[in-house]
């Protein structure tokens, strides 16, 4: 039987690695120092390197099911990506922080359907994205506005880990509330300042920039009057 796998990390080391291996060896010798930290959905569609063109050392990756924040409650519990967050600020101290939602997510096609009572770590996961979900008929609309509002939900839940919001106030990291649209191939980024998420080829930046330079006298920091999550 055929091993494709095995040959595939066999064809890694022959054909790829000798183009990066003396990238990899500083980064091995010098430490890694990526910027940035990227938080994605874990989709096989979507693909942080390629969309960013980033190569060895420069992201920071944690992908979870719908790119999803955990509460900084205090609890300290099994929160890998939580712990990841903290890794990448406080040791890292990345300058960027992404959150990558996209198109076509099952996480949040998800909110809207049973899910299985054998997928019980699954179903508690959905509840961080629950508050993005709209009472409305599931169409392809409500379920693109409900992706790109579990992004900005994360986005403040993020706020409220205090070594981020520290340094997104010191303007040392910037946040990113992105939307990847797969078919298009086009990222749509979160503007902060109207609301609203912007396709990549439009924007005028690639996020939210330093929270602070939001102005909340405006309104909500999601342009819909039911952002529920919007505290400041
Ligand atoms: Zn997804």
């Amino acid at each position: 039987m055929d091993d494709e796998l095995l040959q595939r990390i066999r064809r890694f080391r022959t054909d790829y690695f000798p183009q990066y291996q003396g990238q990899f060896k500083a980064l091995v010798d010098q430490g890694q120092h990526p910027t940035t930290l990227f938080i994605g959905c874990s989709d096989s569609r979507l693909l942080p390197y390629m969309l960013t063109g980033a190569g060895p050392g420069e992201l920071f990756i944690v992908r979870n099911v719908g790119a999803l924040i955990p509460p900084y409650n205090g609890l300290h519990g099994l929160h890998g990506t939580a712990a990841a967050i903290e890794y990448a600020v406080l040791n890292l101290h990345v300058s960027h922080i992404v959150v990558c939602g996209h198109s076509h997510c099952g996480a949040m096609k998800a909110l809207y359907e049973e899910i299985s009572p054998e997928a019980k770590n699954l179903d508690a996961w959905l509840d961080l994205a629950r508050e993005a979900a709209l009472p409305v008929q599931v169409t392809p609309e409500a379920l693109r506005r409900t992706e790109q509002r579990a992004v900005v939900l994360q986005l403040e839940r993020l706020m409220d880990y205090p070594m981020v919001r520290q340094r997104v106030e010191a303007r040392q990291i910037s946040l990113h509330g992105w939307h990847y649209v797969i078919e298009e191939g086009e990222i749509h980024v979160f503007d902060v300042k109207t609301g609203s998420f912007v396709p990549a080829s439009r924007a005028e930046h690639s996020g939210t920039g330093p929270y602070q330079d939001a102005e909340p006298e405006q309104g909500a920091i999601f342009n819909e009057v039911d952002a529920a999550w919007y505290k400041t």
